[in-house]
């Protein structure tokens, strides 16, 4: 079957073979045909070595399919059940699960160390222990969340990663408050999310910071009040809050520079909230006095930071309702052979997602 391929972390193509094999199907575990799937930074990250990721490995973790068998012990879903690839999946029995942030379940990691593809030339990983760019893809039970039927794929993989990030990070993380005042720093297919999440939550003033013009002008029909470039978030900070700074501010980048802008932000007494999925050697700079001082809150937010199953539910029932726009976060859809243009659409910021149909 087919499927995309980083052979070395560093390289910036991948290669689209057809000896790809789903392998590792057994008890517990379910073969997913793949039909969509989202391009996520992370996999950017994963690619050039930000986000650790063992190679030669096939990028993707936000897809949605159809299940064609599962094995034995799996009684939650059957063939032609179609599914989101949770890249996260919970326990249900780890102390965070018990305590309902599935979002901090450490099982599905335990599974990244292992192959889920192969081929003639040896075995290959996959994203995150998923891995979507590909026809078919073997998973845990649990990677594979049934969805409803009037949820379209390309929809259903957005929930996948992307939407469910942004979307609990202003809902669960940072649980916005009415009237207040926001800032949204890089406005990808995540930070848009958070922007629609800002905007449900009833924030008055919501800033869309990033620098690329495109994606200015998608944050405002998202909901975003003002789009500025990095450059003018100064001066929007001062005209909006009276140079005291922004209730929330998110970090959607992953870099201690625009976190540090972030903070710097935010004013006293606020919350800045860390989506963005950096690096291990990229330290942020606080000083224990304005640490103390400033009492700003800085909260972390993974996969949403909340009940995953609960935020899919949660999105899906928002999307229905007409409440979020999921369809225009895909600007560009290619197939999987034109994997390597989404990934240049990506780099370039031209792209809000783009949508790989397989
Ligand atoms: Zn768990
Ligand atoms: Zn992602």
């Amino acid at each position: 079957m087919r499927a995309a391929v980083l052979h070395e972390i560093g390289q910036d193509k991948l290669d689209v073979l057809d000896d790809v094999e789903a392998v590792g199907f057994g008890p517990g575990r379910v073969r997913i045909r793949v039909r969509a799937t989202g391009l996520c930074h992370s996999d950017l990250s994963a690619m050039n070595g930000v986000l650790p990721q063992p190679a030669p490995f096939v990028p993707g973790h936000e897809g949605a399919g159809e299940i064609l068998e599962v094995g034995d012990g799996v009684t939650h879903l059957k063939p032609g059940d179609r599914v989101v690839v949770c890249w996260l999946p919970a326990c249900g029995v780890c102390p965070a699960c018990k305590r309902g942030q599935t979002e901090l379940c450490l099982a599905g990691f335990m599974n990244a160390g292992t192959p889920n593809f192969r081929r003639p030339g040896g075995d290959v990983f996959g994203m995150a222990g998923t891995g979507t760019f590909t026809e078919e893809v073997v998973v845990d039970a649990g990677c594979a969340v049934p969805i409803p039927d009037d949820v379209p794929f390309d929809i259903a993989a957005l929930i996948g990663c992307g939407v469910t990030t942004g979307l609990g990070a202003a809902i669960n993380t940072a649980a916005v408050q009415a009237g207040s005042s926001v800032a949204v720093i890089g406005c990808g297919g995540v930070g848009i999310s958070a922007i629609q999440g800002a905007r449900l939550q009833g924030a008055a003033e919501i800033v869309a910071v990033d620098p690329v013009q495109s994606r200015r002008e998608a944050a405002l029909k998202f909901g975003a009040t003002k789009a500025v470039s990095p450059e003018e978030l100064a001066d929007a900070k001062q005209q909006l809050t009276a140079g005291e700074g922004f209730d929330y501010v998110f970090e959607v980048v992953g870099r201690s520079a625009t976190a540090r802008t972030a903070y710097d932000t935010t004013r006293r007494g606020g919350t800045m909230v860390v989506v963005g999925a950096g690096a291990m050697d990229d330290n942020l700079q606080l000083n224990m006095f304005e640490l103390f001082f400033d009492e700003k809150r800085i909260l972390p937010s993974m996969y949403g930071g909340g009940d995953v199953l609960r935020s899919y539910e949660r999105t899906i029932a928002l999307w229905r309702a007409g409440r979020v726009d999921l369809e225009g976060l895909i600007t560009h859809r290619v197939p999987l052979s034109g994997i390597n243009e989404a990934l240049d659409q990506m780099r370039t910021g031209t792209a809000l997602r783009t949508c790989i149909e397989i």
